[in-house]
């Protein structure tokens, strides 16, 4: 599941528009997408982090809310 940072929307991650190809930042894959409700654009980044063995996930907003 990827939350919307902007308005709380929660959803598949096939939900949220991919707006380009997902690429590497260290051990995450990054991919910037849309939101479906608002219109809000953000990096969703998600990996498993190789200290902790455990899957690691967060998102950065990419513009201010509209
Ligand atoms: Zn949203």
């Amino acid at each position: 599941m990827v939350k919307c940072p902007y308005c709380g929307y929660e959803a598949d991650l096939k939900k949220f528009k991919l707006l380009r190809e997902p690429w590497k930042f260290r051990f995450y894959t990054v991919r910037m997408l849309k939101c479906p409700k608002c219109g809000g654009i953000f990096n969703y980044y998600v990996g498993i982090s190789p200290r902790t063995g455990e899957k690691s996930e967060y998102v950065i907003r990419r513009n201010p809310k509209p």
